[in-house]
């Protein structure tokens, strides 16, 4: 049986070769008598499974030994409210390229005084503003930005230059490539898009953030409480700690992020290409800025939209419907999208348009 291909933005697709081995260690992880699910987050069994997701991914990504390396619940979403409380000072620059740069400014609001510097929305999201062109506030207490918007497909091609501690929100893009992690103060990310399933929220943080927490600062919202327990402080995500781990020796096992980012980018360019030369289909991102990950593209006729899902269904090609506040389509292609998966799509669109087109 082979399985459809699943175009979700998240939780998205997982390496068929990760579904397998959890199948295969489901009932009885290596001879323990227990499913993961099923261990004590404190026994050796587990923090075997976790210092080994730890040791993999610090290879992954290069991180250098005074980072620590979180994993933690509540989503990318609680690391807007985690950001600004840790980080002391009255006020924060953040940079707003869409959806999700609008949510951590929501929430940021909440604890400090926002300084929007730069913002795309006055472009529909379709780019990046100019760096040059950036008000930033030498005081702040760090720059906020999110490097891949997830819902509009609009990346940034290099890690802004800053005089501040700077933040991230990698959660659609971290692992598709290798990073500088050492420009960073906090990188964080959802497990959803790219890295395991749904419930694990990876934050990299570097040691001089940590304990600088207002003394009322909720234990569980302040990265010192994990930070000084190895995320143990509470119970974790614990199956999907070990599922990220057998995503990160997957991706290992490919050789590392130098091979992944080479076959994203032979993905992203066929679909972008075939979008571009089309006449039919359009995505509207300036195209230095376009997501490796995440590619929306509209019809040229939006009434086609419904057949155009449903057939897509038919061809085994699932949720390429795009999110609501954009409409048309988008195609997730995190890493364990196969190159095959693309070419399914793009051959798929062709025949489309030359019936419909
Ligand atoms: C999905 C996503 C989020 C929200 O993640 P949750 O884990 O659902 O809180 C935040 N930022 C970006 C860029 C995302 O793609």
């Amino acid at each position: 049986m082979t399985r459809p291909y699943n175009f979700s933005a998240g939780p998205a697709t997982l390496p068929e070769p990760v579904l397998q081995r959890a199948r295969e260690e489901m009932l009885d992880w290596q001879g323990s008598g227990m499913s993961v699910m099923e261990m004590s987050h404190r026994g050796k069994e587990f923090l075997s499974i976790a210092a080994q997701a730890e040791t993999d991914i610090r290879d992954l990504l290069n991180i250098p030994s005074d980072y620590k390396v979180l994993f933690l619940q509540g989503g990318a979403s609680i690391q807007f409210s985690m950001v600004p409380l840790n980080i002391p000072g009255s006020s924060a620059d953040y940079i707003n390229t869409g959806s999700w740069s609008k949510k951590a400014i929501a929430e940021a609001k909440r604890l400090k005084k926002v300084n929007v510097a730069a913002s795309s929305e006055d472009q529909n999201f379709t780019t990046v503003p100019e760096r040059a062109e950036w008000n930033c506030n030498p005081a702040a207490a760090y720059l906020h930005y999110t490097h891949n918007e997830t819902i509009g497909g609009v990346e940034f091609d290099v890690i802004p230059e800053v005089s501040v501690p700077l933040i991230s929100d990698m959660s659609s893009t971290l692992l598709s490539r290798p990073l500088d992690v050492s420009r960073f103060a906090v990188i964080y990310a959802g497990a959803q898009k790219n890295i395991g399933p749904a419930g694990l929220t990876i934050v990299i943080v570097n040691e001089a953030v940590l304990g600088q927490c207002a003394e009322s600062t909720p234990a569980m919202l302040n990265y010192q409480t994990h930070a000084n327990a190895d995320s143990m402080y509470n119970t974790p995500p614990t199956y999907a700690w070990y599922l990220a781990g057998l995503v990160f020796q997957w991706l290992k096992g490919l050789g590392g992020l130098t091979a992944i980012a080479e076959h994203n980018q032979v993905k992203a360019k066929l679909l972008y290409n075939f979008i571009d030369q089309s006449g039919f289909y359009t995505n509207p991102v300036e195209p230095r800025y376009r997501s490796w990950m995440n590619v929306p593209f509209i019809l040229a006729d939006d009434g086609l939209n419904e057949r155009f899902l449903s057939e897509a269904r038919q061809a085994q090609l699932l949720t390429l419907k795009g999110h609501r506040s954009v409409g048309g389509m988008r195609a997730s292609i995190y890493n364990a999208m196969p190159l095959k998966g693309v070419q399914t799509l793009v051959d798929f669109m062709a025949e489309f348009q030359r019936r419909y087109g």
